[in-house]
């Protein structure tokens, strides 16, 4: 039977907002009965920024399972698995080959990579200029083996995500070819909305940025939060020509809105029939009435074993890791016992 696996994952960084919803737990939602899943949450790449704020990470751990929770992740599905990924060393070694075969000066060229560095108020450590290599290790070590046709692994993703699923496949590419087909290449997938701005309107809504609507905001925050945002510089009143096209707030009305509820939004706000105000009042209850039931779930969730379901999800992922550091290593000609020991018994 085909086997059919998800690999993708979260950094511990914060609370989840409405970016990751829209972006990645979505999609992930929609995916959970159909595939293997293992939600990574990945503390080791949140060290690429947080390396001196070693707490935020592990109370981030927390945040995150809750989050996934909240939303509806079910880790009590046998085939769904959150992995802690400093608990699997086994991606660290993978890392460690992958770096032999990406050209030194190719991660600088990476779009994400050029953008994030523009955040980057200090200068970026070595371990941040390689994280897509890291990232193709997490999603690598998962792929199906031996690999076959009919198979998947797919990467369900943010657009700022896609240069390094790229990266990914190029090093899936050359290792086979160097060393013979051992990996299936991923296939990511972005949601219909594969970047949401935050409420500034100029960047990602993104945890480090201090511009997100956080999942477990309360519906005051939402409310204020909503009535700050940027709206169209050129519509000052209710009856000037808006453009929707440029308005985040238009776009958070087509990534949170019923169809019924969007239908003709645009034109009244284009013939001067809506107005900013009005349209943001409608978007904080739109947005609460959204994010109440997983307030709801978050709340319950406080209660639920979320060490054990870290454990488990990490155990299964761990097996898997290993039998597919064998085969790696095996390709590589790196599995030395059994060099040694026939080097022993050739004497
Ligand atoms: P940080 O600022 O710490 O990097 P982040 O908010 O960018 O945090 P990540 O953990 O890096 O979050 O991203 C996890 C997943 O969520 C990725 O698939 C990413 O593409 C997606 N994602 C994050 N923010 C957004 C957004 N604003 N719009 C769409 N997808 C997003
Ligand atoms: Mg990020």
């Amino acid at each position: 039977m085909a086997t059919k696996r998800i690999l993708t994952g979260m950094r511990p960084t914060g609370a989840l907002h409405l970016g990751h919803y829209v972006g990645a737990l979505k999609q992930w939602l929609a995916l959970q009965d159909e595939y293997e899943c293992f939600f990574l949450i990945a503390d080791v790449q949140a060290l690429t920024t947080h390396v001196d704020r070693p707490r935020v990470i592990e109370e981030s751990v927390r945040e995150v399972v809750l989050d996934w929770l909240g939303v509806g992740l079910d880790p009590t599905k046998p085939n769904v698995c959150f992995v802690l990924q400093s608990s699997l060393p086994e991606l660290t070694e993978l890392t460690a080959y992958f770096t032999m075969l990406v050209p030194f000066t190719k991660m600088e060229h990476n779009p994400t990579i050029r953008a994030e560095l523009k955040d980057l108020k200090k200068s970026a450590t070595a371990g941040f200029m390689i994280y897509p290599i890291s990232q193709a290790a997490d999603i690598l070590l998962f792929s199906p083996y031996p690999p076959e046709k009919s198979d998947k692994l797919l990467v369900p993703v943010g657009e700022d995500q896609v240069p390094h699923l790229e990266e990914t496949n190029q090093i899936a590419r050359r290792f086979n070819a160097l060393y013979g087909k051992t990996f299936l290449e991923c296939k990511p997938e972005v949601g219909e909305i594969g970047r949401l701005p935050g409420v500034d309107g100029k960047s990602k809504m993104s945890k480090s940025l201090g511009n997100a609507i956080q999942l477990k905001d309360g519906p005051d925050t939402v409310s204020k939060l909503v009535s700050k945002m940027f709206t169209d510089p050129k519509k000052l009143h209710r009856d000037d020509p808006g453009h929707p096209q440029r308005c985040p707030v238009y776009l958070y009305h087509r990534a949170f809105s019923t169809s019924q509820m969007f239908r003709g939004r645009a034109t009244k706000c284009k013939t001067g029939r809506l107005g900013c105000v009005e349209c943001k009042k409608e978007l904080a209850d739109i947005l609460n009435n959204f994010l109440e039931p997983i307030r709801t779930r978050r709340a319950e969730a406080e209660k639920a074993p979320l060490d054990t379901y870290l454990r488990q999800g990490t155990e299964k992922a761990r097996e898997i890791g290993q039998n597919m550091m064998k085969v790696i290593r095996h390709a590589m000609h790196l599995d030395y016992p059994s060099v040694k020991s026939s080097l022993t018994k050739g004497g």
